[in-house]
């Protein structure tokens, strides 16, 4: 746990905040998020997010990117993963309503078929290690542990950290589910760059 230095809070992420929901003062936790989109100009997509992101949270650190194989309605496009770690003051309710906001700036309405293709997908995975158990949020995310797409992007960042309910590692958690359908596209830094060189797949 991190606490926020006193007069570190930008006008803009003041502004944000306000629109969201409450900042905790003094308190900023560390959050766990999950990216996905496979619809349109996929890492387009993924980029955009990462830097509207910074518009309330302090973005440090972004895995590699990865191309996966669709799961649940498997014919659909493959997908383009990546998990970051965020620290942000904002409540994780307040966090959610911003992520759905910024899914439908990025062109997704609601509506569409669970788990069915999606030009961005923002997913709160893990928050410190807390426990949410709302209607519409539940943290750590629920199908955290049987997505391979999700394990091996945040054992990248984070392969000892424990899940608060399950009392595993998230490498424990990922050598049960294995790596299957899960490739490796492009190494750290792909979403400071333009156009698509180097990652093979992603479209320009
Ligand atoms: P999924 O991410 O599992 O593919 P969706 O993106 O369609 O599913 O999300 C459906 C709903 O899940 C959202 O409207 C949101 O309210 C809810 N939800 C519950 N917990 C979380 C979480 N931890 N992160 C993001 N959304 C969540
Ligand atoms: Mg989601």
């Amino acid at each position: 746990m991190r606490s926020r230095q006193k007069g570190n809070t930008s006008a803009q992420e003041l502004m944000t905040t306000r629109r969201y929901g409450e900042e905790m003062p003094g308190f900023a936790a560390t959050v766990y998020l999950g990216l996905g989109a496979n619809v349109g100009d996929r890492l387009a997509n993924l980029r955009l997010a990462l830097q509207r992101l910074q518009t309330l949270a302090r973005l440090e650190e972004v895995s590699s990117l990865y191309e996966t194989q669709p799961q649940g309605v498997s014919d659909q496009p493959l997908f383009l993963n990546a998990v970051c770690r965020v620290s942000t003051g904002l409540e994780s309710q307040a966090l959610l309503r911003f992520l759905k906001n910024l899914e439908w700036e990025i062109g997704r309405r609601p509506g569409g078929q669970r788990w069915g293709p999606r030009p961005i997908d923002l997913d709160i995975l893990l928050c410190d290690d807390r426990v949410v158990d709302a209607p519409e949020l539940t943290v750590p995310h629920p199908r955290l542990a049987e997505r391979a797409f999700v394990l091996v992007p945040l054992c990248e960042l984070a392969p000892e950290l424990g899940h608060p309910l399950l009392g595993k590692t998230m490498k424990e958690l990922l050598a049960s589910v294995g790596k299957k359908g899960v490739k490796r596209i492009a190494p750290r830094g792909w979403e400071k760059g333009e156009g698509n060189e180097g990652i093979a797949g992603a479209e320009a």
